[in-house]
């Protein structure tokens, strides 16, 4: 075994019937994209908070617009790293697999990652505050391109937005709630490059905790939860995902 030494651990996870695993930007940060925090994260001398909510975009639709178009060509131009692919992978294997995300840049799903509950939406997805037309990128890029002032409409004349969870706004109550059913429902849950801080992504491990479930955390550092987790595994999920999926491989061919 190369990270699942814990006895206790390797039973859990011969006899889970259901997986869940819910990522967060540690993930997405190790593929290069920047988690738009901090100084880093500035574009135009504006922070996150003065771009990605309601207000912003209505008020100030051409930066806000820019700056999605930026950050869209900076995902366009990143790869799913190890710890995506290990995920893709560990979902062929477990007998009942959901994987939660709070990371709107799809890289899951390029990695092969299918049924992605994103709690937060997909920067890549357009609709139309107006009359909810959904727009694919192709779609807005062409309408963005073809627009001088850089102020997306659509043909009923309503503002084109990217399908993101801003601030003030509530999660998508799907997504929310079928979070929260395979959490409870969970026999192994894996935290994934999560901070656990913000709610109510953050109530998810400590439902499945309620709930009988094993838990396990990977990150770089200790967070919120590391005090109430059964195991906690530190260091890059690029790094520890790969061999968690081999020794999963392992124990699960060893009934
Ligand atoms: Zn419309």
């Amino acid at each position: 075994m190369k990270v699942i030494n814990d006895p206790v651990a390797i039973q859990k996870l011969k006899q889970a019937e259901r997986l869940v695993v819910l990522t967060g930007a540690g993930v997405s940060a190790e593929s290069g994209i920047p988690t738009f925090r901090g100084e880093e994260g500035l574009w135009k001398k504006l922070s996150p908070e003065e771009l990605a909510s309601f207000e912003a975009f209505y008020n100030n639709t051409a930066v806000v617009s820019e700056w999605y178009q930026h950050r869209r060509e900076i995902i366009h131009n990143t790869e799913p790293n190890p710890g995506h692919h290990a995920l893709a992978e560990l979902q062929k294997l477990a007998p009942t697999f959901d994987l939660i995300t709070q990371n709107v840049d799809g890289l899951h799903q390029r990695a092969g990652s299918s049924d992605v509950v994103e709690l937060h939406g997909n920067i890549m997805e357009n609709y139309c505050v107006n009359c909810n037309l959904q727009y694919s990128q192709e779609e807005f890029d062409d309408i963005f391109r073809h627009n001088p002032n850089h102020i997306p409409h659509c043909y009923c004349g309503g503002l084109i937005r990217p399908n993101v969870v801003w601030f003030g706004e509530a999660l998508p109550e799907e997504s929310i709630e079928k979070a929260y059913q395979a959490s409870k429902q969970s026999d192994v849950f894996l935290s994934v490059g999560t901070s656990a801080q913000v709610s109510p992504a953050s109530n998810l491990p400590r439902v499945a905790k309620q709930n009988n479930s094993y838990l396990i955390e990977i990150n770089k550092t200790v967070t919120a939860i590391s005090d109430i987790v059964d195991l906690h595994l530190e260091g890059l999920s690029g790094e520890i995902l790969p061999m968690f999926l081999d020794d999963y491989k392992l124990l699960r061919n060893d009934k």
